[in-house]
């Protein structure tokens, strides 16, 4: 890295990380030698054919989730398991006859949910069977009865967390994924600094969309891992957390959310729903922003889909008493001007510094004006924690608080190659799938949970849709530590982007789409 820029994660950056290269000159040769062990991923992320729908079957009725957490101390009791009766076969149902069930279509009863769920979690149910239900499920639906009761049973599969006892109240965000979206970075201190506790369990980053967890690993000494009581006592020093969350929070979930990422039943809304508002509801948040991403770099690649996403989300955290909103966003083109872990670190500080590009600045405002309505603070102004620096101050003691060093110099990738604009014009287009999947062939991702991510890969956008661009000038600068990566990098972004003639005017998606609840 000698000889290259560095930023640090509480410094603004002076130029652009990286060497760039002049135009015509495809590939920098750093002095540094390539990592030759380091190999980029065979499969391109595929986008889902289809998004599974809900059955039609008759709505049903949401399940009331009225089971009291346990007051008091920092975790509940974990929640009464489902009654599994000890029946000729040790079991009270068959594995094979609620997957038959599901194959037609039917209704599967609140007591074969809790015993499936259960089940599978125990080691029951083998992976096969649930695999063959979880493409039931994906292909049949389920009624809201179901999905609500799915629900309960992964949150009752592990503990649930309570933050009653904090001195404020507390607000959380999540995201569905996307390309670039480091808004937790900037949005968890900011929400903070205005009065509220902001309890963020964060995962990591697989195929072509990045994890929180990733990108801040980028810090020097920057941990993940937290106890419940050190998790605890950051809510109550510092304000906000981003942390993994701990084995005991909804282990039904991870088992099962490992086995639909590789049995190809990641995309039905059933599954996504109750995967993401079980860990919600059992992590202990008193109220809750979903950030439901709709576009090609997302699950959710049409609005109509993702509003029912949103609609099923918000129906299951408001009937379990977290006051629950979403926002429908635009992940047609990545968010802000770069996709990477310690790329997005860089552009992350630059807008709570007060600076950054508008598009991850008025996201950041949105979602925290959303947190802060929820938590009843709807009068407080987040802008003003951002102009006055109280957000910085309070990233940097978040940082330092898991180890982190806000004053360190972020990683910087060995090597870069520069795409320049082919002609004059406006540009139209620039696809958050392709710039996703360039991202993680250069490194920024993993292509199986256990690989590595190279802190300093990504890609660095120059120009946003609907700027007018000059031919030869930058458009894309490709990071990597192994310049191996570039030719397949180079091949994802084939047709990413269209330069339309000058004066054109695209129409755009606005940044926030729509909102429930
Ligand atoms: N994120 C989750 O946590 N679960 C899903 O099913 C999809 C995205």
């Amino acid at each position: 890295m000698s000889g290259n820029p560095v930023v640090t994660a509480a410094q603004l950056p002076d130029a652009a990380a990286g060497s760039l290269v002049g135009s015509g000159n495809p590939v920098v040769t750093a002095a540094q030698p390539p990592d030759a062990a380091a190999q980029p991923p065979d499969a391109a992320a595929q986008p889902p054919d289809a998004a599974a729908q809900l059955s039609d079957a008759a709505p049903g009725h949401w399940f009331a989730f009225g089971d009291p957490v346990v007051a008091g101390g920092q975790l509940a009791e974990a929640a009464p398991k489902p009654l599994v009766e000890n029946g000729g076969m040790g079991e009270a149902f068959d594995a094979v006859d609620v997957i038959v069930t599901k194959r037609g279509r039917g209704e599967l009863s609140d007591a074969q949910i809790d015993w499936v769920v259960d089940a599978y979690t125990r080691g029951v149910v083998a992976d096969e069977q649930m695999s063959s239900l979880a493409m039931a499920i994906l292909l049949n639906g389920m009624n809201r009865r179901e999905i609500s009761r799915w629900t309960r049973a992964m949150i009752a599969s592990g503990e649930q967390m309570d933050f009653s006892s904090l001195s404020r109240p507390t607000s959380d965000k999540h995201s569905t994924g996307g390309v670039g979206d480091k808004v937790t970075l900037p949005l968890a201190p900011l929400v903070a600094a205005c009065g509220v506790a902001v309890p963020q369990l964060s995962g990591r980053g697989l195929g072509h969309t990045g994890g929180t967890l990733d990108k801040l690993e980028s810090i020097p000494g920057w941990q993940a891992a937290m106890s419940n009581e050190q998790m605890l006592q950051q809510l109550e020093d510092v304000g906000a957390v981003v942390c993994a969350a701990g084995d005991g929070l909804a282990p039904a979930d991870k088992k099962l959310y490992a086995l639909r990422d590789v049995t190809g039943t990641v995309e039905a809304i059933p599954l996504i729903a109750s995967s993401i508002m079980s860990k919600k509801i059992a992590e202990g948040t008193g109220s809750l922003v979903l950030d439901v991403k709709v576009g090609s770099g997302a699950f959710m690649k049409d609005v109509a889909q993702a509003r029912e996403l949103a609609e099923t989300m918000v129906a299951l955290g408001t009937d379990a008493g977290v006051r629950t909103v979403a926002l429908l966003t635009n992940m047609q083109t990545p968010l802000g001007l770069t996709a990477g872990n310690a790329l997005e670190v860089r552009e992350s500080v630059e807008v709570l510094a007060g600076g950054g590009p508008d598009d991850v600045v008025e996201l950041t405002l949105t979602l925290a004006r959303a947190m802060l309505s929820g938590a009843g603070r709807p009068d407080v102004d987040p802008a003003d924690a951002l102009r006055d620096g109280r957000a910085m101050d309070v990233w940097r003691r978040m940082v330092l608080a898991q180890g982190g060093d806000p004053g360190a110099a972020l990683p910087v990738a060995r090597e870069t190659h520069e795409i320049l604009v082919p002609a004059d014009g406006v540009l139209t287009e620039l696809d958050a799938l392709k710039v996703g999947v360039a991202a993680w062939r250069l490194g920024a991702g993993r292509a199986r949970k256990e690989d590595p991510v190279q802190a300093g890969a990504g890609v660095e956008l120059h120009a946003k849709p609907g700027a007018t661009v000059r031919g030869g000038d930058p458009l894309l600068t490709l990071h990597t530590d192994t310049p191996e990566r570039f030719e397949r990098a180079v091949e994802a972004l084939e047709g990413a982007w269209f330069i339309a003639p000058e004066g054109s005017r695209p129409d755009l998606l606005p940044l926030v789409i729509d909102r429930v609840g």
